[in-house]
This record gives C-alpha cells, sequence and structure tokens, in this order.
C-alpha cells in the first residue's frame, strides 16, 4: 500500500473539490431537504457499497462513476439532494478504497491512483449528485408516481448528472470538446444506461422493496468488476505487444546506429532508459583495451568517460517514504562465452518495476553483439598501440575532406608531428617506457583535438593530424598549442619524469596546390624535416616554393640550408 498511497499536488481542481464539500456540507444540514420516507440505514450503506463496486467499471475515466450511475436515481427519489450528493461522493471514494485491494496486475489502473485525486474527483461527483438532486426534487412536486412521470423526473435530473459531470470536469481536462469527444468515443452511455437502469431499480423498489433492487444491483457491481478486469488484461495485453515491438525496434537501435564505442555507450545508455528506472549507469569493456574502459552518466543523462559518481542512497522521494538504498543491477554482455562488457544501473528500488529487468535481459544479447562488431570493427581500423585511427582511416579521411574542399571551396590542413629524439628514450629506459610515451602522446592528441579533426599514428612515433575547414596559419596554431602541451606533459617512468617534445609541420589546402591530398602529407612532412632542421621542438607552415613559416609569422632563412641540419646517423 505504501507504493499506491501518493500524495498528489495542490492545484485548481483542489479548490473545487473543496469547494463541492463544502457546498454538499452546508446543505446537509437543511432540514427540509431530506426526504422524509428515507430508506433504513443499512440500506443507504449497500447503496454507497454496490455503487462503489459497480463504478469500478467507468471506461469515461476521471469524472464519471459509470455502471454505478445506477445507483443515483434511488439517492435521487429516496434520498433528497444532499442524500444523493453524498452517496455520490462516498461511492466514488470508496471505488478508490476498493481499488487498493484489488491486484494491480489484473487491474491497471491501480497503479496509478492518487489520494488527492480521488478525493477531488468524489467531490465533483458529490456536486453532480447533488444537482441531480435539486432538479429532482424540484420536480418532484408536480409530478405523479407513474411510470411516465419516473422516467421524465429521471430523464430531466440525469441530464443535471451529466451535465455537472461535464461542466465540472471541464475544469480539470481544460477542453469540453475534449471531453465530449471522449464521452462519445468511449461510452457515455455506459453511464446514461446505468442511469436508465436506476429507474427501473425506483420501480422495483415501489412495487417489490429495497432487497429485490439492491440484488439486481449487486449482479451489475459483478458484471462491473468482471467487465473492468477484462479491459484491464486487454490493456496489459496491449501493453505488452508494444513491450515487445519496442524490445525488436530497439535492437534494430542499437545494432544498426553510429558503430564507435562512444557512440554504443550511448545508445545502450538510451534502450536502458527506455526500459529500466534507473538514476545512474555504467558501460565498462572488459579485457586490456587501449581505448577508455568506462562510460557512465548520471541522472543529466549525459553520457561521458569514466566512472560513475554514485551518491550513498537514492534521493528522497516526496510524500511518505521510507529512505532507500540503492539496487544495483549487473548484467554481463557476452557473446561467444566471452565476457565483452559490464552494464551496471544504479535504480532507485521503490520506482524500480521488477518486469522492466526481465525486459532488459531480453535486450542483452542485441547489445552484446552491437559492442562485439563495433570492437571487432575498431580493431580493424585503429593502431593496436595508441588505439588512435590507423593509415588507412588517415587516408579515407584525407580523400572525404579533400572532396569537401573542392565542392565547398573551404579549407583544410594537415599536421605531421614526429617526437624528437625518440630513439634516445628507447636506448635511455627501454622499448616498454617508449611505448608508454607514445601512448601519453596519443591521449593529449585525442584531447586537443576538435570533434571533427581525425589524429592517427601514421607509423613509428610519427602522427598525422587531418583539420577540416582550417586554413593554414590556424592549423600552425593548432600545431604550436599541441607541441606546447607535450612539452608541458609529466611523462614518469621509475620514479624520474621524462621530457617529451615534438616537432610538427603544417600544409593547407588550398593555399597550396594538390591534385591529390596525398601531396599535402608530403608537403607538411618538407615542413617537419624543417623544423628538425631549425632545431626540434617546432613547428612550420609550408608556404611553398621551400619557404616555411613559423608562429610568429618568421620566415626561415633558406640561404644556408645546411646551416643548422644535424647529420642524421644510421643507428641514432
Ligand atoms: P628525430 O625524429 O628527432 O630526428 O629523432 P628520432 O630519435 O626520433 O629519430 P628517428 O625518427 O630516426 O627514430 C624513430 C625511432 O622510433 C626508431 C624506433 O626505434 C622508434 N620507434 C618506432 N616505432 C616505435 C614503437 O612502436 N615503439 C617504440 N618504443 N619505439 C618505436
Ligand atoms: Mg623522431
Ligand atoms: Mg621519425
Amino acid at each position: 500500500m505504501k507504493n499506491v498511497l501518493k500524495i498528489g499536488s495542490y492545484s485548481r481542481e483542489s479548490a473545487v473539490a473543496v469547494g463541492a464539500l463544502l457546498v454538499l456540507a452546508v446543505l446537509s444540514f437543511w432540514g427540509p431537504w431530506e426526504n422524509q420516507a428515507v430508506p433504513a440505514g443499512w440500506v443507504r450503506l449497500a447503496l454507497i457499497g454496490l455503487a462503489a463496486l459497480a463504478s469500478v467499471h467507468a471506461p469515461l475515466g476521471s469524472g464519471s462513476l459509470g455502471l454505478g450511475a445506477a445507483a443515483l436515481p434511488l439517492a435521487v427519489v429516496f434520498l433528497g439532494p444532499t442524500g444523493a450528493g453524498w452517496l455520490a461522493a462516498s461511492a466514488y471514494l470508496t471505488r478508490g478504497l476498493i481499488f487498493l485491494l484489488l491486484p494491480s496486475n489484473r487491474f491497471p489502473e491501480r497503479s496509478s491512483w492518487r489520494l488527492t485525486q480521488t478525493l477531488e474527483i468524489s467531490a465533483r461527483i458529490g456536486l453532480a449528485g447533488l444537482a441531480a438532486g435539486v432538479v429532482g426534487r424540484a420536480m418532484a412536486g408536480g409530478l405523479g408516481a407513474g411510470l411516465r412521470d419516473l422516467a421524465i423526473l429521471g430523464g430531466v435530473s440525469g441530464l443535471a448528472y451529466g451535465a455537472t459531470v461535464v461542466a465540472l470536469s471541464w475544469v480539470s481536462l481544460g477542453s469540453v470538446a475534449s471531453l465530449l469527444w471522449r464521452a462519445a468515443a468511449r461510452p457515455l452511455g455506459l453511464d446514461a444506461g446505468a442511469w436508465v437502469f436506476g429507474l427501473v431499480l425506483v420501480g422495483v423498489v415501489q412495487r417489490l422493496g429495497w432487497l429485490p433492487a439492491l440484488l439486481l444491483l449487486a449482479v451489475l457491481a459483478i458484471m462491473s468488476l468482471e467487465a473492468a478486469r477484462n479491459a484491464g488484461l486487454r490493456q496489459l495485453a496491449l501493453g505488452q505487444l508494444n513491450l515487445l515491438r519496442e524490445v525488436t525496434r530497439a535492437g534494430h537501435r542499437i545494432i544498426f546506429r553510429r558503430p564507435d564505442i562512444q557512440g554504443i555507450a550511448e545508445q545502450i545508455h538510451l534502450e536502458c532508459r527506455r526500459v529500466v528506472a534507473f538514476s545512474w549507469f555504467q558501460f565498462e569493456l572488459l579485457g586490456k583495451s587501449s581505448i577508455a574502459a568506462s562510460w557512465a552518466a548520471g541522472p543529466d543523462g549525459k553520457v561521458c568517460e569514466g566512472a560513475p559518481e554514485v551518491p550513498d542512497r537514492p534521493k528522497p522521494l516526496p510524500g511518505i517514504h521510507r529512505q532507500s538504498a540503492w539496487r544495483v543491477v549487473d548484467r554481463e554482455l557476452v557473446t561467444e562465452e566471452q565476457g565483452l562488457a559490464r552494464l551496471r544501473l544504479w535504480c532507485d528500488p521503490r520506482r524500480l518495476d521488477p518486469s522492466s529487468l526481465a525486459l532488459l535481459d531480453t535486450l542483452l544479447p542485441q547489445m552484446a553483439s552491437a559492442v562485439h562488431r563495433a570492437l571487432l570493427d575498431r580493431e580493424a581500423r585503429h593502431d593496436p598501440l595508441t588505439g588512435l585511427p590507423d593509415r588507412r582511416s588517415l587516408e579515407r579521411q584525407l580523400q572525404r575532406v579533400f572532396a569537401d574542399c573542392l565542392e565547398d571551396g573551404v579549407p583544410m590542413a594537415v599536421v605531421m608531428c614526429d617526437l624528437d629524439r625518440f630513439k634516445r628514450i628507447n636506448d635511455r629506459i627501454g622499448h616498454a617506457a617508449g611505448d608508454q610515451a607514445l601512448i601519453a602522446i596519443a591521449r593529449l592528441m585525442e584531447d586537443h583535438r576538435r570533434e571533427s579533426d581525425l589524429c592517427c599514428r601514421y607509423g613509428g612515433e610519427e602522427f598525422a593530424v587531418v583539420l577540416e575547414h582550417t586554413d593554414g596559419e590556424t592549423a600552425l596554431r593548432v600545431a604550436e598549442r599541441l607541441r606546447a602541451a607535450v612539452q608541458q606533459l609529466a611523462f614518469v617512468v621509475k620514479d624520474r619524469k621524462v621530457q617529451l617534445r615534438i616537432s610538427a609541420g603544417v600544409a593547407a589546402y588550398p593555399e597550396l596546390t594538390v591534385k591529390d591530398p596525398n601531396d599535402l602529407l608530403t608537403l607538411a612532412d618538407d615542413a617537419l624535416y624543417e623544423a628538425k632542421r631549425q632545431g626540434r621542438n617546432r613547428c612550420f607552415l609550408n608556404r611553398g616554393n621551400n619557404r616555411f613559416m613559423d608562429v610568429e609569422g618568421n620566415f626561415t632563412d633558406d640561404d644556408d640550408p645546411q646551416q643548422k641540419l644535424e647529420v642524421p646517423t644510421l643507428f641514432g
């Protein structure tokens, strides 16, 4: 029951409800309103109970008593206006309490039950009952007890009831048109039919007494329960069918959308969100990998690299709830008996629907094969040591960006970088440390690049960057920033800081006219060679005709090209 007792928020409907209850309460003290031929107390109670049971099936939904409306003509005729109002209000309220006792897997309406909302609607219904009673009382004086008179009284007071229900529901629905549409599409006829049945019951009471009439009302209540159960089961079946469709669609989405690992992590996060209510998310790749091993997302839904920073406890919920601990849903994504990744969801158990976990499990194989595909794809296109795209990826990107340049007339640039005196690092602190240095530089380049740039390992200790929509001077500044960042890099091996440096050469199109984008690589390489020649740890832009410019705009002195050239040695 704890989960069901949700306190709603105060609204203008609440104001209407309070007003309605006040009207009913005040009028209750006005003696002459009450009918003198009041039936016994147990009849009143039976009427409320049976009306509540019968109104369990109310397809019009909020604001309607559905089949329970059958009890109202009895109340109008035998209880008087306020009696009819109170009966209508308490029947709706009791209906709400009956929902608490019904199993939610058969009666889905139960799971969305709110106390304040039920109180509001019962007050509105009470007012509608009162309106019907007032009209009934006004007409009763001029009418006899015949069948025709009863039909007129019932019909007109029924209209008063219906009109009040519609008018008051308008306050909450905001549009009479939408209510009338719903009334026409779903059977408001059910309420009207129940009212007519109620008139028959009035006749039964007059001829045969209360007991047969209440028995007939009980039969209607049983039929209503059965109808509500069938409607609920149908709704559940439709819901499951929709979920099944959703799972199939989700599978396709996971497999066919972005193929890179970050994209897969985002897609998996999105699909999990559709299925399970969770606050924190982690997607972790298992095994050794040169790419980030973990992605995380918090309640804001943004997927970033790294581990999630989950607070100790879930946030308190509004209303009366116990404090709760996280329920961590931990699943492994497996293909061909090999664990690929872990999926962890931090869920608030008070919000978690256990059936959603079964749905998540049906999605796991699709997620696993998407991750598998993405990893294979990545392996085929990336350098295994640094995880950067390889030379083939570079060539593809060069062709693509160059084609865009020719079409749109925008510039492009390439940067070639080479580590300075890398052989020495290998020789002095070992090849493994050299590998670590290459990985550190690759990370740094990845961190510095824009989304649209491509950094790749060109070979050995050389890296290349392709910059879209970038002219030569901007690319030179980018290269200079990269060079400075490498110089600042704290690369420590065996507690010893090792200074890393790079030199870079830049070439840009259309400043340099080339027919093939690969020629830009050669021209950038020339600028790189010039940087090495000028003493390393610097960047040059190839301006054509063997002229090279540094970041301050100075051109190299090409009178004496051998001046600073170090004689290349074969074995370093
Ligand atoms: P500079 O470029 O400044 O002229 O000097 P350098 O010492 O870097 O010269 P060079 O380009 O001739 O040397 C490149 C060295 O990089 C040679 C090779 O041992 C090393 N190297 C290439 N690939 C790898 C690798 O994957 N791992 C390691 N540890 N070393 C590599
Ligand atoms: Mg080098
Ligand atoms: Mg080299």
